[in-house]
């Protein structure tokens, strides 16, 4: 008689059936496979005093899509005859308690890049190493493996885009994706004393219900990746010649992307499989766009980010971290806080935090406009403090990307053109003309002529009042004058710059002094 055996499979991320190699690991040769996800309370605990439902470190719309991804990956491992055992805890100790109540010979979970992660990761390893249990821990969130690019650069992540890509090749050595996805699984094994719950709703998990409100539309699950990616490539000719940033950052009927960064984020969606699919269509096409602009480009952007920002200590502080110019950012909270609940006076930037808060995603333009606005545009407020609130709020939110792209916005790293800076009035009016975007997130504004839709402080009173809106008592005055705090902000990054230029001449004489 074979040997019975049984494996873990613990998801984090890659909450999906298709390409997932260790779930196929876990499968294979097992008589049994306990598919586990692990309510973790550093993410998951409901935090009454944060500025909106949710937890401290994610709002209630992040929380909301990874619970209907949970329950759409409960039905896909039914359908095999599996099913998923949901506990709640601090993952490594739920983690080590199963392993040692269960009989497995295997834990199987996707690598993991982000520092929490890789310390939790650790913490199983070493106990699954004592207790003579394999680890298979492959990599599969992303295009590339980080670390097979960090090696190739001789040790160092690559620091820009253009240099990343001569890594990957051309074409880029990405790994492909399963050909095929489980259509059975082994059963679950028993699961004796080991708390298992369903997927519990928002409710159960004490988070206020906000059902009557504006919510994000974005429903989550491997289920809903699947159709949104088969919708997007149905459109051949638009992925052919997607060219970012071109796209409209005010359409919120029909956004100007993909609308996959969600999908991406929780692994919902495979990135190999994405690009595969990316590749099919593009051999149809004598012409198409290419990295950085096209649609492969912005997964190779995403693959970017991973690279350095695993291969660079400190990536999410401006202290300490080596690829960060030193920039005495202030501190203002009331800055932050009238930037973070959208009262800076500006429609533009104010809608865009309203539809940050209500559907927990914004175009990518949006995302530059509110992020140069908080920073070096306007306020001088710390790049950090923005990339907390996008941090909690985004329901695509993503360490690596995020940092990556507050660095980049704050031209604290990557890009440094810092005199180009977005209007926060002339800049969603080309877009948009009529204000529709403004109106549909701020419907105080909704009766503004357009004339002032982006200045309606601007608007003499009598137009003010028949509109239902007088500035400063409806909808506030504009918090800086856009024109002197830009100067002033630009002033500022110059003095920064050659700061930092002399400190980084002063640490290379230390470096050829330590040398000789
Ligand atoms: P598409 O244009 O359809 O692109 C497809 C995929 O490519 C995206 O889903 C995403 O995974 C990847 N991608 C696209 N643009 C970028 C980029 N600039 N950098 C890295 N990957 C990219 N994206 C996140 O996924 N999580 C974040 O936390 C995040 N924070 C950001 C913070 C700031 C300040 C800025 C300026 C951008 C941030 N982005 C983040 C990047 C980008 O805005 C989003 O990935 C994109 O808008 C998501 O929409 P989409 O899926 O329709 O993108």
């Amino acid at each position: 008689m074979a040997a019975v055996s049984g494996s873990l499979m613990w998801f984090r991320k890659g909450l999906r059936l298709h390409d997932n190699p260790a779930l196929e690991y876990a499968a294979k040769g097992s008589n049994y496979v306990y598919p586990v996800f692990v309510i973790d309370p550093h993410y998951m605990e409901p935090d009454p005093t944060a500025s909106s439902p949710g937890s401290s470190r994610a709002g209630l719309n992040r929380i909301r899509f990874l619970l209907e991804s949970l329950v759409d990956l409960d039905l896909s491992l039914k359908k095999r005859g599996s099913r998923l055992l949901v506990l709640k805890g601090e993952p490594s100790e739920v983690l080590i308690r199963c392993l040692k109540e269960w009989d497995v010979k295997k834990l199987c979970f996707e690598y993991d890049t982000d520092p929490y992660y890789q310390v939790l990761d650790s913490k199983v390893k070493h106990y699954a190493a004592a207790a003579e249990i394999e680890v298979f821990s492959p990599v599969s969130h992303t295009l590339f493996n980080p670390v097979d690019i960090i090696q190739k650069n001789g040790g160092r992540p690559p620091l820009s885009y253009q240099s990343f890509l001569e890594l990957a090749g051309i074409p880029p050595w990405a790994s492909s994706p399963l050909p095929t996805t489980p259509s059975l699984l082994p059963p679950v094994g028993n699961v004796g004393s080991c708390e298992i719950i369903g997927v519990p709703t928002v409710k159960e998990l004490g988070f206020r219900d906000i059902e009557q409100e504006e919510m994000t539309p974005f429903r989550g699950g491997e289920s809903e990746a699947l159709n949104r990616l088969r919708e997007a490539i149905n459109d051949k000719e638009w992925v052919a010649n997607f060219e970012k940033p071109k796209g409209d950052p005010s359409a919120f009927l029909k956004p100007a992307t993909t609308v996959l960064s969600p999908y991406l984020k929780f692994g919902c969606l495979s990135s190999r499989y994405f690009y595969e699919c990316l590749q099919d269509v593009y051999k149809n096409f004598r012409k198409h766009t290419h990295p950085p602009v096209s649609l492969v480009g912005q997964l190779l952007w995403r693959d970017f980010f991973y690279t350095v920002a695993s291969g660079t200590p400190n990536f999410d502080h401006m202290k300490g971290n080596r690829i960060a110019k030193q920039i005495p950012w202030n501190d203002d909270d009331q800055l932050l806080a009238a930037w973070r609940e959208a009262r800076t006076g500006y429609p533009w930037i104010d809608a865009i935090m309203v539809q940050l808060h209500k559907w927990g995603w914004i175009h990518h333009l949006a995302r530059h406009c509110v992020a140069c606005f908080l920073t070096r545009g306007d306020l001088f407020v710390h790049w950090e403090k923005g990339r907390d609130v996008f941090e909690r709020l985004l329901i695509d939110s993503d360490w690596a990307i995020n940092n990556g792209n507050w660095l980049w916005l704050s031209c604290s790293s990557f890009f440094y053109q810092y005199h180009r800076i977005y209007s926060p009035t002339s800049f969603g009016k080309k877009y948009d003309p009529e204000g529709n975007y403004v109106r549909h997130f701020l419907p105080i504004l909704k009766d503004i002529p357009k004339e002032y839709i982006y200045e309606p402080w601007k608007a003499p009173l009598s137009i003010q009042t028949k509109a239902k809106c007088i500035i400063g008592r409806d909808y506030p005055q504009p918090i800086v004058s856009h024109d002197s705090a830009s100067k002033e902000c630009k002033r500022k990054l110059a003095e920064a710059y050659a700061l930092n230029q002399k400190l980084n001449g002063q640490v290379r004489d230390e470096d050829l002094k330590n040398l000789r």
